[in-house]
């Protein structure tokens, strides 16, 4: 295997990789074409997915690769053929849901030999966890890892041909591998992922130890496949990594994010462009610029600031403090008045005193976010945080997420309440998740509107007056 100093595959390695997992995506629709005809009915998959959405963009891709080779999506399990979990470790309670699902399927195994169960994700890049299912659940047929997704079809086969179980876990891989198949799940709205693992060893966070290190996927694979998303009729697309400030910086070029984003920004068809997620100590004032003057790159910015205190943001490894994030937040609204801001907040890290969750809470005062994703602290096994012996009590940790649920609740009620009577564009999505007889979409600034409309609108920006306002989202009618 020819691996270049960076520890990235070359191309024409990869373009071999491929090339090979094309061969096994013909056997394997062959086998499938063999067995449609004995039994007469096709193939069925159901893939489920837990965690961020780079695992749901790599779920698009492994149901790309089961269609290609000739599988159709079902959502019944029971009707399933193979029974894919795309899994996540970045909180416990999801590794328990998976082992709890798995458990469940031991009886439709044992009522169908030929039925495949196969495990991937971040969770069986942890030895323990490959072990723990190798001996507690023996019904399980596949099981591979983060950094080999693209091989599925290599490993199905052999699954599929030995009748037996095939586990294949690679530590690190320098592969970005471009060009494999991928069926999306919406038709709006796309999700793209820019590049792949994290440096940053946040003290708390798995995801360096089960991702690997950054890698970037090139400039032009990236706009390629914003080109043809553009040509499907695609209107939005998500520019996704772990922390995309960093893209670029394993090239040894100066390319960087702000580039991306202005190269993506000249593609036809597409109409608006976001991004996530954001370090704050990357967020260079070149990308503010290129945010600026990108005129599809939306007014809406996901910058997690994780804690107030500037004591826990340095436990926590965040490599910034309170005040460089509160000069950020300036520095950006300097330049695009009215973005709105979001951001990720962590309640209870160890060693959190009253005073520093006090500091939290001044932040989301000063800054008025939004809104806010808050997550009580749990212990993940591996990370440097897990082992500190100053563990904050539970309840105290939930004494402080409802005062900060409280706090945040009334300051993006206020911050909607600003929008009432106001004209705002929507980005038309389809039937909304709560009422069967509106229409949903999203404000540039990333807010839910929900409004009387009908099928031909998917997919088109309409302006949609403001008349109800919730925490949450918004009501309106099209104007
Ligand atoms: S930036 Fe920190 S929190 Fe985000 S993935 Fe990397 S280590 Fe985890």
């Amino acid at each position: 295997m020819s691996i270049d100093t960076e520890g990235r595959k070359t191309r024409e390695v990869c373009a071999e990789d491929i090339a090979l997992q094309q061969q096994y995506i013909e056997k394997v629709k062959e086998l499938n074409f063999l067995s449609a005809a004995q039994k007469g009915k096709p193939k069925h998959y159901s893939i489920s997915t837990f965690g961020c959405q780079m695992n749901e963009n790599d779920s698009e891709r492994l149901a790309g690769m089961l269609n290609a080779m000739g599988y159709t999506e079902t959502g019944d399990i029971q009707q399933s053929d193979i029974i894919l979990y795309n899994t996540c470790c970045v909180r416990e309670n999801a590794e328990l849901k998976v082992y709890g699902h798995l458990g469940a399927l031991k009886k439709l195994k044992r009522e169908n030999p030929d039925l495949v169960i196969a495990v991937c994700g971040c969770m069986m890049q942890q030895s323990e966890v490959v072990e723990h299912i190798r001996q507690k659940y023996g019904h399980v047929d596949l099981i591979f890892g983060t950094h080999n997704l693209y091989r599925f079809p290599e490993l199905l086969h052999k699954a599929l041909v030995h009748k037996e179980t095939v586990i294949d876990i690679w530590e690190s891989s320098g592969v970005i591998a471009e060009n494999m198949p991928i069926t999306r799940k919406e038709s709006v709205k796309a999700w793209i992922t820019v590049m792949y693992g994290c440096n940053n060893f946040c003290s708390y966070c798995i995801v360096p130890y089960v991702r690997g290190r950054e890698r970037s996927r090139r400039v032009d694979d990236i706009v390629n496949e914003v080109k043809t998303l553009g040509r499907q009729g695609y209107k939005e697309i998500t520019l996704l990594g772990q922390n995309v400030n960093s893209y670029g910086k394993d090239f040894g070029d100066s390319t960087d994010f702000a580039d991306l984003l202005e190269k993506v920004n000249e593609v036809e068809g597409i109409s608006r462009i976001r991004f996530m997620t954001s370090h704050p100590k990357d967020l260079s004032d070149k990308l503010i610029e290129a945010m600026r003057n990108c005129e599809k790159v939306c007014e809406h910015l996901h910058l997690p600031v994780q804690a107030g205190s500037s004591k826990v943001l340095k436990e926590m490894n965040r490599k910034y403090t309170k005040e460089q994030y509160l000069d950020l937040v300036s520095r950006i609204r300097a330049r695009i008045p009215g973005i709105s801001l979001t951001t990720d907040i962590i309640v209870g890290f160890p060693g959190e005193t009253e005073e520093d969750f006090e500091d939290t809470l001044s932040v989301l005062k000063q800054v008025r976010f939004d809104m806010a994703y808050t997550f009580l602290y749990s212990k993940r096994t591996g990370t440097p945080a897990a082992k500190r012996p100053e563990q904050v009590p539970e309840e105290i940790k939930k004494q402080r997420f409802d005062r900060l649920l409280e706090v945040q609740n009334k300051i993006s009620k206020e911050i909607n309440d600003g929008l009432l009577h106001k004209e705002v564009e929507v980005l038309v999505e389809g039937l909304s998740k709560n009422s069967a007889r509106k229409y949903s979409g999203r404000t540039r600034t990333n807010k839910i509107v929900n409004f009387k409309g009908s099928n031909e609108l998917v997919g088109k920006l309409v302006k949609v007056r403001i008349e109800k306002i919730h925490t949450w989202s918004l009501e309106g009618t099209i104007i």
